[in-house]
């Protein structure tokens, strides 16, 4: 398990990733300069037969209100985190960081 920001992009993330272990997987799109905070509101890549999308192995996170209120996933309750996953996190906040597992943790 990891946290990543939201500003970070995903080639940032994989390089991270692949400094870190040479066997852990984390199913998201090729294309380095597309952002965390976008992409894991869906994220389909050369993995997803396999493993599914990226926000299928966001955990966690941390979202700021429109009251500058900052909460994690059980602070804002299981139907507005899933709905971040699925439809992308701009209607309901600003995703500062995401808690990630990777994809052969999960699956293993
Ligand atoms: C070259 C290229 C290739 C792509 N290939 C793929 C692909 O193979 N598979 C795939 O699934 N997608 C792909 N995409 C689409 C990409 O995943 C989406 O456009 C994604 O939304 C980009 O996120 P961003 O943060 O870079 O963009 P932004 O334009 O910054 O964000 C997009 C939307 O996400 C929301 N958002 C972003 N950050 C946050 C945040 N911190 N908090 C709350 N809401 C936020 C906002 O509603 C915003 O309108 C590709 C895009 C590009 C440009």
């Amino acid at each position: 398990m990891a946290w990543v920001q939201s500003g970070a992009q995903l080639g940032e993330l994989f390089y991270a990733i692949a400094r870190l272990s040479t066997h852990l997987a984390f199913p998201a799109r090729l294309c380095p300069m597309v952002g965390v905070g976008g992409h894991f509101g869906g994220g389909f890549g050369t993995l997803v037969r396999k493993y599914g999308l990226a926000t299928d192995y966001v955990i966690d996170d941390y979202l700021m209100d429109s009251r500058s209120r900052i909460m994690n996933r059980k602070a804002i309750g299981e139907e507005v985190f899933c709905a971040i996953r699925g439809g992308g996190a701009g209607s309901f906040g600003i995703v500062l960081s995401l808690r990630w597992i990777a994809a052969n943790q999960l699956i293993n």
